[in-house]
């Protein structure tokens, strides 16, 4: 891989942040490599939504095409219908997307397996997991449990929730919190999810929401299945006296009866639709809490959700990895940056991601609460629909590319780089 700079990247973690990084890269004929500690690249089942605003990056790495012709579906308008989901499921609101909001929802495997394409041969090293990152002065050396080692200029930790990274940056640990949230995942055939839910959901997904629990659900691009999740908060007790202690796994095998259980009273559409998750896993959802005050560290910076890990109830998080990824690849790539300037460049990175990413991220957990009746407008259905209206306004309508340019102008650049 022939490089038009004089520095090399290491991407530590291939999610779904480093691998979209790492397309902007090549893109941008910049050289890196990525380090996996698993055996290959693989996304945990289900599936994932992507907003207007991460549209924008996949359409611009070419990654969009490729989702489309491989499911042979356009976009779709990203309305999202917000249904009670006690007796009678009386409609409370449907978010009106508006004709240029277009998303979609996608299998997690096929976007890895389309991303994947995209790569230079010879970039991804598997088997290689980081326990920890050091700082010389003129490079940086990652560390692997095997013992081996790799120097470059500079890392991105894109290695998720539990990043090890993210102690290099911060010079501490820092772990994300258990939100007193669980979910429940599973796909289902989209006739089973008619039969439930009735024909709507075919084209647009659905929220049902109430006290202390809610499902998502939404069909998947050119495929016959919707993707369902399940969430069910415990908020009698503070956020650190729940959860698995330090060492015990964040997902477990759990039971049909175990996550009916949870909806007791409830409709008989989610009831319904909970028969057809057979065997689902018990995942505690964890977010980091405060938001990081830093991504960055002299030449280490962190993406995704190393970065911002957050609850999923905006669909933002792996859009906000996304977004990321761009600025990233747009800063390193302008004529300007070189071995001795990428500290400044990780100062502009962090100056406009931070408070973007963050904001999402306060934003998610704010949804999650109206969703389950312990928002501003606390249970009065009525008046949710006044919380919901423009809820993803702010996530959706963001102008990437004017982050790119004030980061050029802090960093001194003239001119207009095409990011
Ligand atoms: C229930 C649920 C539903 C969600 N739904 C949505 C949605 O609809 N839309 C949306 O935008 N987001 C959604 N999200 C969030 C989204 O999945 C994440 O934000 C996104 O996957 C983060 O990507 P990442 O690459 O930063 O991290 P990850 O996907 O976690 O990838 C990290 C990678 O790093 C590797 N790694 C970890 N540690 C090391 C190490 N020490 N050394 C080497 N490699 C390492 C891992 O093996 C992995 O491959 C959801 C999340 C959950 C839990």
């Amino acid at each position: 891989m022939g490089s038009k700079k004089d520095f090399k990247v290491s991407i530590v973690g291939g999610g779904i942040g480093g691998l979209v990084l790492a397309v902007g890269l090549a893109r941008r004929g910049i050289e890196f490599n990525i380090f996996e500690q698993a055996k290959k690249f693989e996304e945990i089942g289900a599936g994932v939504g992507v907003g207007p605003n991460a549209v924008k990056v996949l359409r611009d790495f070419g990654i969009l095409d490729e989702i489309i012709k491989v499911s042979n579906q356009p976009l779709n308008m990203r309305t999202f219908l917000f249904i009670s989901g006690l007796p009678g499921h009386e409609t409370i609101y449907e978010y009106p997307g508006l004709e240029s909001d277009t998303g979609l929802g996608v299998h997690r495997a096929l976007f890895l397996d389309t991303v994947v394409k995209l790569l230079p041969p010879g970039i991804a090293h598997f088997n290689k997991k980081c326990v920890s990152v050091e700082e010389g002065p003129e490079s940086v050396t990652i560390h692997f449990e095997d013992g081996t080692q790799h120097t470059s200029d500079i890392v991105i930790g894109c290695d998720g929730i539990r990043s090890v990274v993210r102690r290099a940056v911060l010079g501490r640990v820092v772990v994300a919190k258990f939100t007193r949230t669980v979910a429940f995942r599973g796909l289902i055939p989209i006739d089973s999810a008619i039969e439930a839910l009735g024909p709507s959901i075919t084209i647009k997904p659905h929220a049902y929401v109430g006290p202390d629990r809610h499902l998502i659900v939404f069909p998947l691009q050119g495929q016959p299945i919707v993707n369902v999740v399940v969430f069910a908060t415990d908020r009698s007790k503070p956020w650190d006296e729940q959860g698995p202690q330090p060492g015990e796994s964040w997902v477990l095998p759990a039971t049909q009866e175990e996550m009916l259980g949870y909806f007791e009273g409830w409709g008989p559409r989610v009831t319904k639709l909970l028969s057809f998750i057979t065997k689902p896993n018990k995942w505690f959802l964890h977010a980091l809490s405060p938001p990081l005050e830093t991504y960055v560290k002299g030449r280490i910076a962190l993406l995704g959700d190393a970065a911002h890990s957050m609850l999923p109830h905006l669909g933002a998080g792996a859009g906000q990895a996304m977004e990321d990824g761009y600025v990233f690849s747009a800063l390193l790539s302008h004529p300007a940056v070189n071995k001795n300037n990428l500290e400044d460049v990780l100062k502009a990175y962090d100056h406009v991601r931070r408070p973007r990413a963050n904001r999402v991220l306060e934003g998610s957990y704010n949804s999650g609460e109206i969703y389950e009746l312990a928002g501003p407008s606390g249970p009065n259905l009525h008046e949710v629909r006044n919380d919901l209206t423009d809820q993803w306004n702010f996530v959706w309508h963001h102008d990437l590319d004017q982050d790119v340019q004030t980061a050029f102008s802090i960093l001194g650049f003239k001119g207009k780089e095409k990011s």
